[in-house]
């Protein structure tokens, strides 16, 4: 009763065609139809360059280098040298969204910036409290 074998049984066309590039890929004909006739090889290629510029721009401004050659994708450990000489791995989406560089540093100038304003914050309190005083 159901038609469900016409439906089924439609040829889909495979057609194996290879990008400027020289990739070869085997996509559905409807695939490249539609207008998706960019290579995803080439794509990937392309991402993975750009994820590495923006590490170097990163590391430029920190201080360090990027000792990975591949960023396969957000998630994929990245191994890094901090100017200190620390080697770290992290995440592509760490440096990018959490800033992470190298945890060695940033714990030490974290543990340094809370010294630091609690001796700030006391010397502040006995300047203002010296100041308070000697101009009224
Ligand atoms: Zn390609
Ligand atoms: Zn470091």
């Amino acid at each position: 009763m159901m038609a469900s074998d016409s439906e089924t049984g439609q040829v889909s066309n495979t057609l194996r065609w290879h990008c400027s590039e020289g990739h070869q890929r085997d996509a559905k004909f409807d695939y490249l139809k539609r207008g998706n006739r960019w290579c995803p090889t080439c794509n990937e290629m392309l991402m993975q360059q750009a994820r590495k510029t923006e590490l170097r721009d990163t590391a430029a401004k920190q201080g360090g280098k990027v000792l990975s050659e591949k960023i396969r994708d957000m998630k994929s450990e990245v191994r890094l040298e901090c100017t200190n000489g620390h080697q770290s791995s992290t995440s592509f989406s760490g440096v990018r969204y959490k800033g992470t560089w190298c945890p060695s540093c940033a714990q030490k100038t974290r543990a340094n910036f809370k010294h630091l304003t609690t001796v700030d914050a006391q010397k502040a309190s006995e300047t203002h409290g010296g100041h308070l005083l000697s101009s009224t």
